[in-house]
């Protein structure tokens, strides 16, 4: 198993490096670069090939190339901005350098007669063929480096660093390690030979310095082998973080619920409608997990309109009638508030009070409700992430239910865990999301859950049409309005912008509200967008469920969760600014009542051809699974899931969709070093992560 010598050294210092000092060594530590191992893991982004030197004569525009000459003269010139040309000349042609940042001192380097290495893009510019900043390497000292024996890696930009100073310092590195210097590799060999692992300095000697005739397509898409073995050990980094969250979590106690009871039968036998079978076995694995002694950690995956809302009210009538107290949370108020009157409408006959709670309740109500909440005279708590808020304190918390999770970042998802775990006893978590999540993503980001999956929608829904309408035929459109509306059904016209801003959304609502008031006179239109006070937008909201209005114009706010089964007409401008996952959010709007519903994606023409692609998968297909697959094939897994800036794991050389095959060997070798090394798991996360990626004391 793992010797004396295998545990973990502290990190040797950049100090122990040629050529560095303590001054620059502390420079490198504000950028990231503490330690020679850190050296190692920065890891080119690209490649150059600077092992040939190109005649002049045979340079073309676009080449990155290697060229050596002698300076036949050097001049500043004016043109549009003032740069200094200095023109080279090998025998087969000449080449000029241009450079618009200059010093006197590189002006007088590049005396006439001079021998020069250079490298750069040539380029046609006024004078011939061009480089602009190549880099330059001297020929005339006798100490001249001889040409590149390896490919030249460029490493990821670094504020305050040249690419020179990095290469010398992976060079350093690379020097130390040849010194007999050791990285211990925390692979164990059994799993290196199963999964057929190159020996980690064999792969990184290999990305910092690629050999000529390295297969260099291979290392540009990746799929080098050792970019794969790196890429394995982060993935297995990652895993083993969650794993490790996860076994934290299962490892503390949770109250123990006895199964489903009278309040449970009384809510189904309330509703309206049976449950589906998806429903009914979907509340059945949450049932079996409340009555365990270890917190649940489940992730509910149903598409837009699947019922996730009953499953979860069925789980908190589970917690409520053993005499605990039940949280759920949304990402936005309108769907916030959806949810607080649905559980106040079921509940409220069952004897369970509920309590709402958002950032813009203030005052007296405020107070009111956080005491309802602490008292635990409030069983039953809705409301947004304000629920996070240090000041909400719940009197029994021992379930958490988190809608639509996509919206919030891993770290706020377990922000909530803790909420709860006064005393001796930690919530249950269920988590639900509309957003499907490709299993490739599933299998990494929510590797700590168990998974439920709502695959049956409730009967007697009719597909969406959905249609692609370019917005030069914007008065039919509105015409279809027009008829819908007069045949009694309602409408939402959706307004989408890029900007982040909720005012430009808003703006940019009214002006299409005041143009739709204007053309079709006799439909009564609502208005509803982000920048609303919340009983406004309730108010409206209500209109258009109580069918008091024809015709909703709204921004995205409207995309998740809201329910109005007579809608059954969208029209959604510039669809191809938004992601598939929104898009297929946003029509899920429309579709849930018995009438045949249509989507219009009005866009902007002309599409590019990746906008009529993904717009054409949204025409072809309703299956929010199938949809976000492709939108991750097309985008990657931070716009999929939204959570670009909310903290979808960054990796460094792995890519989820490059590497998903790699996955299902991922999750068995981190199960296997779990339980035969279980202390290198510890090393190969700090290898890989940060700390503030480690979830591990939150
Ligand atoms: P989502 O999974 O998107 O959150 P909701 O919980 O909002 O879906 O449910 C969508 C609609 O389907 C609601 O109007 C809800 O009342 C209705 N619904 C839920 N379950 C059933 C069922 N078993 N049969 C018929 N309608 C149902
Ligand atoms: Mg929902």
């Amino acid at each position: 198993m793992i010797s004396a010598s295998d545990r973990p050294l502290p990190p040797t210092p950049l100090t122990a490096l040629k050529g560095v000092g303590p001054a620059q060594a502390e420079k490198l530590a504000k950028l990231g670069l503490s330690s020679i191992q850190d050296v190692l893991f920065h890891l080119p982004a690209r490649y150059q090939d600077r092992t040939r030197i190109t005649p002049i004569g045979a340079l073309r525009p676009g080449m990155d190339a290697v060229v050596e000459g002698i300076v036949a003269g050097a001049d500043v010139v004016m043109g549009r901005r003032k740069s200094l040309l200095c023109r080279v000349q090998d025998g087969s042609g000449t080449l000029s350098l241009r450079f618009y940042y200059f010093s006197a001192a590189l002006k007088a380097s590049l005396q006439r007669g001079s021998h020069w290495r250079c490298y750069g893009e040539v380029r046609p510019g006024a004078s011939g063929l061009e480089i602009y900043h190549p880099e330059l390497v001297s020929l005339d000292s006798p100490l001249a480096a001889p040409v590149a024996q390896t490919l030249t890696p460029i490493y990821p930009a670094t504020e305050g660093l040249s690419q020179q100073r990095l290469r010398a310092l992976s060079e350093a590195a690379l020097a130390w390690l040849d010194q007999g210097h050791s990285l211990t590799d925390w692979l164990p060999d059994e799993l290196a030979r199963h999964f057929e692992l190159a020996p980690l300095h064999d792969a990184l000697r290999l990305l910092h310095r690629p050999p000529p005739d390295v297969d260099l397509l291979a290392l540009q898409e990746g799929r080098h082998w050792a970019q794969h073995r790196l890429a394995f050990e982060e993935l297995l980094a990652h895993q083993l973080t969650m794993l490790r969250l996860r076994a934290q979590v299962r490892s503390r106690h949770a109250p123990v619920m006895p199964a489903p009871g009278e309040l449970a039968e009384a809510f189904v036998r309330a509703l309206p409608f049976p449950l589906t079978g998806a429903q009914a076995r979907v509340a059945q694995e949450i049932a079996a997990d409340l009555g365990q002694p270890k917190p649940m950690l489940r992730l509910v995956q149903g598409d837009v309109g699947a019922g996730k809302t009953v499953v979860a009210a069925l789980a908190a009538l589970q917690a409520l009638e053993a005499g605990w107290q039940v949280a759920l949370m949304a990402p936005t108020e309108i769907l916030a508030e959806q949810h607080f009157m649905n559980f106040q409408r079921w509940f409220t006959p069952l004897g369970i009070s509920v309590a709402w709670m958002a950032g813009k309740l203030k005052g007296k109500a405020r107070d009111n409700q956080l005491q309802l909440i602490a008292t635990g005279d409030a069983a039953m708590v809705v409301g947004t992430h304000a629920l996070f808020q240090e000041q909400v304190r719940f009197n029994k918390l021992a379930l958490a239910i988190i809608d639509e999770q996509h919206r919030f970042g891993v770290e706020q998802r377990l922000a909530l865990r803790d909420k709860g775990s006064a005393g001796q006893f930690s919530p249950h978590q269920l988590i639900m999301t509309a957003t499907p999540i490709p299993r490739t993503l599933a299998m990494s980001a929510y590797a700590d859950l168990d998974t439920s999956i709502l695959d049956e929608l409730p009967p007697g829904r009719t597909p969406i049409n959905t249609v692609l309408v370019s917005d030069s035929r914007r008065e039919e459109v509105v015409e279809r309005v027009r008829a819908g509306c007069a045949e009694g059904r309602q409408a939402y016209w959706v307004c989408t912008l890029i900007e982040e801003s909720e005012q430009l959304q808003a703006q940019a609502a009214e002006v299409t509200w005041a143009s739709l008031c204007d053309s079709l006179p006799e439909l009564s239109i609502g208005l509803i967008h982000g920048r609303m006070k919340a009983p406004e937008k309730a108010e409206i909201m209500s209109a258009f469920k109580a069918g008091d209005l024809h015709l909703l114009v709204a921004t995205t706010v409207i995309e998740v969760g809201v329910d109005v089964p007579n809608a059954s007409l969208m029209i959604i401008e510039n669809p191809e600014r938004l992601g598939l996952a929104q898009l297929h959010q946003l029509r899920g709007r429309v579709g849930r009542g018995s009438a045949a519903s249509h989507c219009v994606l009005l866009y902007h023409a002309p599409l590019s051809h990746l906008g009529r692609e993904r717009l054409a998968i949204m025409r072809e297909s309703t299956d929010g699974f199938e949809i976000a697959e492709k939108d991750l094939r097309l985008r990657g897994p931070g716009e999929v899931l939204g959570t670009r800036q909310t903290g979808l794991v960054q990796f460094r050389v792995a890519d989820l969709v490059r590497d998903a095959d790699l996955l299902p060997e991922v999750q068995t070798a981190a199960q296997q070093l779990m339980q035969a090394y279980p202390d290198r798991v510890q090393p190969l996360i700090d290898r890989w992560l940060s700390h503030g990626q480690q979830f591990a004391q939150v």
